[in-house]
Order: C-alpha cells, then structure tokens, then sequence
C-alpha cells in the first residue's frame, strides 16, 4: 500500500525522525488557515506548496511551489488543488491532485547552498536482508545517478540477528562526508529512520531529499513509504491511510472480493489460477502477438461465482476484446470449473460480448472440454497451451 508524503511524513515523525514539518489541506482556504497554524508552531514565513499524489517527480511537472506570503499560499494552492498534474511516474494524462501539503520552508532564504542526500531503506530480495542505500547526489533522479553516477551510491546491509550497529550509522554519516553537529544528526537520522522502517512493517522507504539545513540539522524534506500489505493486520491505525482514489477502480473492486487483479493495457483479458500460471499465460500471449488487458489470479476456488466476478470484472475494462480463460486443475478439478464457466456464462447472458477461448488442463481435463463442447455456448475449448493463444490471435484478426 503506498501512501502521500504527508501519510508517510507522520509514521517517520512518530518514530522520532526529524521531518520538514508540514499540515494537509483539501482546499485553498484551509491552506491559508494551515500556513498560519505552521507559522505559529514553527515560526516559518514561507512555505512550500507540495501536490500530494503517489507518485514522484513533482517539483519538475510543477506540483512543488514556494510561497512568500499568506497571499501566494491561497493562490498557488488554487492553483495546484484540482489540476492534472503530471510527472514522469504519472500516466501520460496526468494524476488528480486531491490535496496539498503546506510545509515549512526549510531551505533558508539567502543561506548557502543547502547538501541534498539520498536515502531509501529496502529489502535485498538476493541476501535476504533489510539495507539502506544513500548518496549524495539527492534531490536528482536516482535512476540517472544509478546510470551515470554508480559509484556515488553506497549501501549498507543489516543483519537481521543484530540491527542495524552503531558502527554502521556513523559510516553512512561518514560516507556523506558529514562532520561535527550534522555527523551526530546523521547518525541519529539513520537509527530513528531504520527503526520506522522495522517497527511499521514497510516495504519501501525513499527519502529523496534528505536536507542539511545550514544550521546542520538534518530533515526529511520527501517520503515515499510503501507498507507491506501483508503485515497491515499488525497496525489497525494505518489501515485508514489508503487513499482509493489514487488506484485503480477496477483494481479496487476485485481486491475487495479476494481477487489478485492488475489491469494492463492489451486487449485480451485472462483469467488464471495461481500467479505463476497467470505471468507463463501473459507471457504466451505476448509470444503469439497479442497483448494482456490484465493480470487476474482467481485463486484456488474457480467455482461458478468467482468465475463469473472474474468475468464482470475483466469486461469492465472495454480495451478488452477476447478471454483467455487458463486453468490448472491440479486440487480443483476441470470439470467442475467447466461448469463454473458455463454457469457463469449462462448467467451473463448478454453481458458477454467478446469470445471466449478456454484452456482447462489436469485432472479430468478430457470430461471438462467435453462439458464445455456440450453445452452449445460461444466458448472454445482447447487443451494445449499454445492452441489457446493462438486461438486468441485468430478470433481477434
Ligand atoms: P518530488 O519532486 O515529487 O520528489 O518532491 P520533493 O518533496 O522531493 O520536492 C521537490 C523539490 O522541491 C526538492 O528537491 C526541493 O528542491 C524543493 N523543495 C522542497 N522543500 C522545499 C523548501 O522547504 N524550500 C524550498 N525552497 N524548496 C523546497
Ligand atoms: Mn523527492
């Protein structure tokens, strides 16, 4: 589950991370009541304007402005409050901005040049580890630094039996060339940050940029933070942080009904059981020239009610021209889930527009073609893997 910059903000602030302090607001007059409350708390006289939307890269399509005064507040926020804003990780048309965070300004007027750093805390799926990578070159695009740059990111890795070691810390502080006030925040930075990541059961963290400010205090300027969905039963309070109008509606109602559904852009729609089986059945797709609507993993239960949510649920995406419904009866048996598709078929009735090709392989393969050849519906059935796809590219040419 990802969250906005200033979801993620407040976690890293509740375990003790230093944040450039900010407050949320839905409308332009609320902006101006929040710049006041952070003026009195803080004492800032400019803030910065910041669209929350997940997903980066604001400050360059214009999401990120400062502001001077209550007056630019209001109106930079109308501005922004509404707009389709789009960056590099938005979609080509744009993400809605629903809200902004009104944040102290941090990069004091007039000062030096303030150092931006990198920071992202992440499992290293090859060692099995949790690690931390940094650098010094933040505030940039970290692809490109990764492209030209490698050798400025640094990781550290921690092990799991031990956390992270003081040692460690003063490194990373060390490697970012800091000294004195800023070497000891650093260090403390990277403790409070490593500790969040841990104690709220998040996938990602990505602190980009993370500010010397040149009194030497170091900040979360930025946050991404992704929580694992999977511990999400272990932290009630954050359950309430998702934001459905940043995903997908599609997406957000299979979810709902325990369906693992992504949508892509092709134009044939599949129903798989088993993730693995779902990726191999895109994967033949592509092979035979045609291009996946989407990812659908109807799990273990193919009976007829799941198969027909399926099917509602891959029709409401109109890209799609053709199912391609793939199989493996290995607990499940075929025939049972031929009848399912039948059913559900049945049920549909006109809902049904497009074909339907249907590959059921495992047990009692032979009795399901069989149900399905039978049943005098609009549905093909084959039983080779190939056959299937290649069946989909004929009944779309
Ligand atoms: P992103 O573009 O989506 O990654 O959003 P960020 O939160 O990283 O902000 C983008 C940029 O806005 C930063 O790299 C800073 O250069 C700038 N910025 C953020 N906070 C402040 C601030 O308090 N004052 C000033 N002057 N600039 C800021
Ligand atoms: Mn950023």
């Amino acid at each position: 589950m990802n969250l906005h910059e200033y979801q993620g903000k407040d976690i890293l602030a509740s375990f003790g991370v230093k944040i450039q302090r900010g407050l949320v607001a839905e409308n332009h007059k609320k902006a101006v009541e929040v710049a006041k409350q952070l003026n009195a708390e803080t004492g800032t006289s400019w803030w910065v304007v910041k669209a929350q939307i997940h997903a980066g890269g604001r400050g360059k399509g214009g999401g990120v402005k400062l502001a001077k005064n209550l007056d630019e507040v209001e109106s930079i926020s109308k501005d922004i409050i509404g707009m389709m804003l789009k960056t590099p990780q938005t979609p080509p048309e744009g993400k809605k901005v629903n809200q902004v965070l009104i944040a102290e300004d941090v990069y004091y007027p007039g000062d030096s040049e303030p150092e931006e750093y990198y920071m992202s805390v992440l499992l290293n799926r090859a060692s099995g580890r949790n690690m931390i990578m940094y650098s010094t070159e933040g505030g940039m695009d970290i692809e490109t630094v990764a492209e030209e740059t490698p050798h400025l990111i640094f990781t550290e890795e921690v092990d799991p039996a031990t956390g992270l070691l003081p040692f460690q810390a003063r490194k990373i502080a060390f490697n970012l060339g800091l000294s004195g006030k800023a070497f000891k925040e650093m260090t403390q930075f990277v403790n409070a940050l490593y500790k969040a990541y841990v104690n709220s059961d998040s996938s990602l963290f990505e602190i980009n940029p993370v500010l010397k400010t040149s009194d030497d205090k170091i900040l979360a300027v930025d946050a991404k933070v992704t929580l694992d969905d999977n511990a999400l039963f272990r932290h009630k309070d954050y359950q309430d942080l998702r934001d459905l109008r940043e995903e997908s509606p599609i997406e957000v109602e299979a979810n709902a009904v325990g369906l693992n559904y992504v949508k892509l852009d092709g134009n044939v729609g599949c129903m798989v059981n088993g993730a693995g089986l779902a990726m191999g059945t895109m994967d033949l797709i592509k092979q035979s020239g045609g291009e996946p609507a989407n990812f659908l993993d109807v799990g273990g239960t193919a009976d007829a009610e799941r198969v027909e949510t399926g099917f509602r649920i891959i029709l409401k995406d109109p890209n799609v021209k053709a199912i391609l419904v793939n199989i493996f009866g290995g607990i499940v048996r075929c025939d049972r889930v031929a009848q399912g598709i039948v059913d559900a078929y049945q049920n549909m009735g006109d809902e049904i527009q497009v074909p339907i090709i249907v590959r059921l392989q495992g047990t009692n393969a032979v009795e399901a073609k069989q149900l399905i050849d039978d049943s005098g519906l609009d549905v093909i059935s084959v039983v080779e893997f190939k056959e299937a796809a290649d069946k989909v590219q004929e009944v779309l040419s």
